[in-house]
This record gives structure tokens, C-alpha cells and sequence, in this order.
């Protein structure tokens, strides 16, 4: 079921009401034809307007349609990849440098969010809680990486966690206190009105066919004919491209995930869960969850290749929430939905120009609402100074993805893992 337009979710139930955009129905010239109305597309967007460029966003469907407007809303450092193989990729500088680059994409969705409404940020802090016993040396060590990459992160002790957080399954956990939270479609709906009031172009219901060099630049044309020509593109349409760029759509593996929102549960939240921040568990298909309006669960969890929603999707979802929380025994689910990640094989994001003026940002995995607006940072500048900073992600390249023998690779590879969670859980 749909609501204007949108995945029947909770962020759309209390989504700010925005009219829908008008199509693209002549054709124009810009300097910078952006496709993709999610985080990605929107934050080069903005950035480029407010820099004087003349920008049009083409979204396919409405603005944060995709993952943009239906994500947990964690807006945290890092990427989807883990610390340890960037490092081992790129070396501790690199590394630093990128990590560097996601703290401020943290602070540049704070700076927008706040401008754009302080009810946007709603929540601080992420802890990152073990399901395993972490040893005696987990403050050490968890100090040291914080120390080695030049974040934030410090421990918390197995009674720090469980005073929050009501729950054998859980041990030790780290903090990172310069995570938040938003409510992330009516973050992607402020950045369309900023980008318009600096007067760039906002399209939906506008799909982006085809691309055609010309000359110095591009035309991108569109379903209803109606044509861009832009001396710039940036393709930022996440699992969800299509045809435009073949290369680019097949180098991206289709994950999905799903989110679940309870029904108010007054004072028995506390029975469970006291910490207003993010949280999230160290599993790689794990669960992330915190408190939303007042005293409702937003929970996210399970990874798989099959983009199709189950059809017990509450059900999943409440026997999740039970597995952690038995306490809240017959809790109510009011909204369940699901939501698909796009995934480089590398799990780090593609952002590169893959040719003169053709731009590409996109693979944000499942940690992207912070990291879109990091990658805005160095290809708006790019864009605009030809600036060459967006070559720190140039070591994870635009490979393909394998198709579907990749699809049942990954698949298989997340059974393994979960496997080997589960053994590891049972033993601790
Ligand atoms: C359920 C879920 C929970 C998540 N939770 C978190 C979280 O808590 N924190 C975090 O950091 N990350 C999270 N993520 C990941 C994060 O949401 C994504 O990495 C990020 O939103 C990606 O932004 P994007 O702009 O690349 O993609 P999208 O938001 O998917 O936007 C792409 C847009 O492009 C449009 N499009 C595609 N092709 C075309 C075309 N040819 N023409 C016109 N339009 C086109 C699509 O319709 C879509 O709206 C989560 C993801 C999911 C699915």
C-alpha cells in the first residue's frame, strides 16, 4: 500500500506535507543534471545551488522515494565497511583522511537538519552493542582504534549497557557520542526546498532513460521525451538506476532490509529500553533500533538478496524485537516495511567520474545516510573547482557486481555469517 506516492511506512504517516513535484515536460539546459532524488543526488544538489549553479534533480518517483526516505535515520561516521579492511585497503592515513571526510558529512546533515527544523534531529548518540563477551582488553582496544582513525568512540562496560538496554543477549559496547538521529524523509523533503529556493529544478515522477554524449557535455533524455542538456551528470540512483548506465547499475548488488515501527507502549518501553540514542548490534545482519515519538520502537534488521517483502513482515519483525526484549511480550506492530541497499562487492561507496563531466555516486550499503552527504562534499567540488578530493575513494573501483551468481554469492556469504553469530552467540 501506498501513501502519495510513498512505501506505506512511519516516516510517511508523519512525513511534513510537501506538494508533489511537477514532471519534466520541456526540454532545458542546466549546468548539472543530477538523477536520483535520495541523499545522494539531493546533497550535490544543494550544495551546487547554493554555490550559484544551475542544478535539476530528476526522481523517478517522489523525493526519498528509495532508501533516502525510509531508513532507520542514523546518521553516524564510517561506512559500511569496516574500519579493519579500509585500513588494511589503504593504509592508516587513508583511512584517517576517509574517516575524516565522514565526520563531516555527519555535521553537514546536522547543520542542514537543524536549519531546516530542530525537530529534525531526534536523538544523539549510537552504541554499538556486542552480542559476544569481548575480553578483557575490549576498553583498550576499542581506544585505540578510536585513536588510530580520530573518532570518538569510547567503551562502555557490560553493566553501562545493560542499565540501558534490559537485555541478557547484550555485553559490552562502544559509544560513538557524535551520532544522531533524523526523521530521514523529511530530511530528504528540506534539502529539495533548499535546493529549490537557491533555484534549481526539483522533478518527480521524471525517469531518466537514456544519456547521450554531446559535444562538451550530456543530454539526459527522459521517459516523456523531455530532454536536459547539462555540461555535468551525476548519477546517483542507488540499486535502482536502470538502463541510463548499464555498467554503473550492474556494478551494485541489491540488498534488502526491513524496518518496523510498534505501537505506543507508554511505561512498559522502560521495562526494555531506557537509552534515547541509536543502537545497533555488531552482527552483520544485525538489528538497529531506538525510540521514536515519545515511546514507540523503530526497528531494522535482516539483510537478504530477495528484494521481495515477505509476506508475514510484522510477524518477522516482532518475533525480532522478542528475541531481544522478551519483556514486551505481545507487542504491536502498526507499520512494517521494507527498503533495499545498494552494494558494491568492495562495500565501499562509488563515487568517481567515469568520464569528462560524468559523475557517479552511488553504493552506500547500509550506512549512507551520513556518508551521501560526505561524498557530496568532494564531488560538488569537483563539480564546481575541480577539486580533486573524490579520488580518496578511488582504490574501490567500478567493478561488476557478478549478476545473479554474485546475488546468490552474497546470499550465501550473509547465511554463513549469521551462522557463524548464531554459534558464536549459543557459546557466550
Ligand atoms: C531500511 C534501510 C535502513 C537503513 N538505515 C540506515 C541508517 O540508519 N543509517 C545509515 O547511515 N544508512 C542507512 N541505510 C542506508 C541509506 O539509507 C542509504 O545508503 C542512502 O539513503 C542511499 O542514498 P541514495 O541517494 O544513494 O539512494 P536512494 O535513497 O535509494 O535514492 C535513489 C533515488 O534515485 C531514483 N532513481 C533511480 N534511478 C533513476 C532514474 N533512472 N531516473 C530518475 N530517478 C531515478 C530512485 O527512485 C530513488 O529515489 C538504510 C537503508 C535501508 C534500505
Amino acid at each position: 500500500m501506498e501513501q502519495n506516492g510513498y512505501p506505506d511506512s512511519w516516516y510517511a504517516a508523519t512525513r511534513r506535507d510537501d506538494p508533489a513535484r511537477p514532471e519534466l515536460a520541456v526540454s532545458v539546459k542546466r549546468d548539472v543534471c543530477i538523477v536520483g532524488g535520495g541523499f545522494a543526488g539531493l546533497h550535490i544538489s544543494r550544495l551546487l545551488a547554493e554555490r550559484g549553479l544551475g542544478v535539476a534533480v530528476l526522481e523517478r518517483r517522489r523525493i526519498g522515494w528509495g532508501a533516502s526516505g525510509r531508513n532507520g535515520g542514523f546518521v553516524s561516521p564510517g561506512y559500511a565497511q569496516r574500519a579493519a579492511p579500509i585500513i588494511a585497503r589503504v593504509g592508516e592515513t587513508a583511512a584517517r583522511a576517509l574517516y575524516g571526510l565522514s565526520r563531516e558529512g555527519v555535521e553537514l546533515v546536522r547543520e542542514v537538519a537543524l536549519a531546516a527544523d530542530p525537530a529534525l534531529v531526534m536523538g544523539t548518540g549510537k552504541l554499538t552493542v556486542y552480542r559476544t563477551k569481548q575480553g578483557a582488553d575490549f576498553a583498550a582496544r576499542t581506544r585505540e582504534m578510536a585513536a588510530r582513525l580520530g573518532t570518538a568512540t569510547e567503551p562502555w562496560s557490560v553493566e553501562q549497557v545493560r542499565a540501558v538496554a534490559r537485555t541478557q543477549r547484550y555485553f559490552e559496547a562502544s559509544h560513538d557520542p557524535s551520532a544522531f538521529q533524523v526523521h530521514p524523509l523529511n530530511l530528504a523533503l528540506a534539502l529539495a526546498r533548499r535546493i529549490e529556493r537557491a533555484g534549481g529544478l526539483v522533478h518527480e515522477g521524471t525517469e531518466a532513460v537514456a544519456l547521450i554524449a554531446d559535444g562538451a557535455g550530456w543530454r539526459v533524455r527522459t521517459g516523456s521525451g523531455a530532454e536536459i542538456s547539462a555540461r555535468h551528470v551525476v548519477l546517483a540512483g542507488n540499486a535502482d538506476l536502470g538502463g541510463i548506465h548499464g555498467a554503473a547499475a550492474r556494478a551494485l548488488l541489491p540488498v534488502a532490509t526491513y524496518v518496523a515501527v510498534t505501537e505506543p507502549l507508554g511505561s512498559r518501553l522502560a521495562q526494555a529500553l531506557t537509552w534515547r540514542g541509536a543502537l545497533s548490534d555488531s552482527r552483520r545482519a544485525g538489528d538497529y533500533y531506538r525510540i521514536v515519538d515519545g515511546d514507540r520502537l523503530l526497528w531494522g534488521g535482516r539483510i537478504t538478496t530477495d528484494t521481495r517483502e515477505p509476506p508475514a513482515l510484522r510477524d518477522m519483525m516482532r518475533r525480532d524485537i522478542l528475541s531481544v526484549y522478551p519483556q514486551l511480550e505481545d507487542v504491536g506492530i502498526t507499520h512494517a516495511w521494507p527498503g533495499v541497499m545498494g552494494y558494491a562487492t568492495h562495500m565501499m561507496p562509488h563515487v568517481t567520474c567515469l568520464k569528462d563531466g560524468l559523475w557517479l555516486s552511488s553504493a552506500f550499503g547500509g550506512h549512507g545516510v551520513a556518508q551521501t552527504a560526505a561524498a557530496a562534499i568532494v564531488v560538488a567540488a569537483g563539480i564546481a573547482a575541480g577539486d580533486g578530493r573524490w579520488r580518496m575513494f578511488s582504490p574501490w573501483a567500478v567493478r561488476w557486481a557478478g549478476g545473479p551468481v554474485g546475488r546468490a554469492a552474497t546470499q550465501g556469504a550473509y547465511w554463513w555469517m549469521q551462522a557463524r553469530d548464531w554459534i558464536d552467540e549459543r557459546a557466550a
